[in-house]
C-alpha cells in the first residue's frame, strides 16, 4: 500500500515547504507575461508563494522571483502581483473569519 504524500512546494518568500494547495502559483507564460495563476493550470514556468503580503515582500527583497524565472522581473509586474497577492490574502482572511 502506498501512502500518497501531498505535493509540497517552497514558498519564494518564507522558504518553507508547504502543501501546494495552500500556496499561490505565479506563472510566466511563454509570451513572457506574469500572472497569479489561481487555477494552477496556466501554461508556463511557475513559482509558488504564500498568499501573504509578507511573503511577497520577502520574495521581492531576496529577488526570489528573478531566481525562479531566471530573468528580470519588471517593477510593474511586482506591483501587479503584489496587488493580486494582497487581494487573495484579504479574501482568505474574510473567508476564514
Ligand atoms: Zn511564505
Amino acid at each position: 500500500m502506498k501512502t500518497k504524500k501531498l505535493p509540497e512546494r517552497f514558498c519564494l518568500g518564507c522558504q518553507q515547504s508547504l502543501p501546494k494547495k495552500s500556496l499561490v502559483r505565479i506563472v510566466r507564460s511563454p509570451e513572457g507575461e506574469y500572472a497569479v495563476d489561481a487555477t494552477g493550470k496556466l501554461p508556463g514556468r511557475g513559482a509558488y508563494i504564500c498568499p501573504k503580503a509578507e511573503c511577497f515582500e520577502k520574495a521581492q527583497k531576496s529577488r526570489g522571483l528573478e531566481r525562479s524565472f531566471k530573468g528580470k522581473v519588471p517593477q510593474e509586474v511586482y506591483e501587479q502581483l503584489a496587488e493580486q497577492v494582497a487581494s487573495l490574502e484579504k479574501s482568505q482572511a474574510e473567508a476564514g473569519a
